[in-house]
């Protein structure tokens, strides 16, 4: 797995299929979704159960899907992944499901990629309990400056879109520490790029530069 040279953006999570020769995009799939017979040689997927794909009964089978998907080499992050307290199975589904995927990730080296709504004290507690090598995104972040200051101090990074960049989080949070996306938004990933500059008082060059630093350092690649 090579991302080709000249990479202005990365998407770091997204729903859509998009292939471009500037854009490093992290495209995700759930448990049971095959990686695409065809694909931009810029794409990389993460592969998760996602907590709404879960109910009484069908984690075992949802396991040994996700266990034939991430072996693909392109694979290079674990989730959506995480904690949702309005949709999705029970609780103690979740966190069994969540345990699994976070020591799966541990197991080969891998970030995690985080779903959480109304699940923090879960996740917190995951993370004291897994304490992972690297680190776990919380993907669509769009919590304030406390929240955001306090998961970072616990070594939480944030991926965030367009509703998540707010001065208050942009200034409780290690710069080094952040990635964007476009998610389900349909919007090109320059967009969020553009604000999160305009937000952080970078100029485009700079907010370029970090994002390919970040995603470096996450990743172990050299873009
Ligand atoms: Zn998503």
């Amino acid at each position: 797995m090579n991302p080709g040279r000249g990479i202005k953006f990365i998407d770091f999570h997204t729903h859509n299929a998009t292939g471009n020769d500037d854009t490093v995009t992290v495209m995700n799939l759930m448990a049971g979704d095959e990686v695409p017979a065809d694909f931009h040689h810029n794409t990389l997927f993460s592969a998760g159960i996602h907590p709404w794909q879960l109910t009484d009964d069908n984690l075992a089978h949802l396991q040994t899907e996700l266990l034939l998907t991430v072996a693909h080499p392109h694979v290079a992050v674990v989730g959506e992944a995480g904690f949702d307290g309005l949709k999705g199975g029970p609780r103690e589904v979740q966190y069994e499901a969540f345990i699994f995927q976070a020591e799966m990730a541990a197991e080969m080296d891998k970030p995690m990629l985080i779903h959480c709504v109304k699940g923090w004290e879960e996740l917190r507690r995951a993370h004291r309990e897994v304490r992972p090598g690297r680190p776990w995104v919380i993907h669509g972040f769009r919590g304030n400056g406390i929240l955001a200051a306090s998961l970072a101090d616990e070594g939480f990074w944030l991926s965030l879109g367009k509703g998540g960049l707010k001065p208050e989080v942009l200034k409780a949070v290690s710069h080094e520490r952040i990635l964007l996306e476009t998610d389900d938004s349909g919007e090109h990933i320059s967009e969020v790029y553009r604000l999160f500059a305009s937000t952080a008082g970078f100029d485009g060059e700079a907010a370029e530069r970090l994002m390919r630093s970040n995603f470096n350092s996450l990743l172990g690649y050299r873009l």
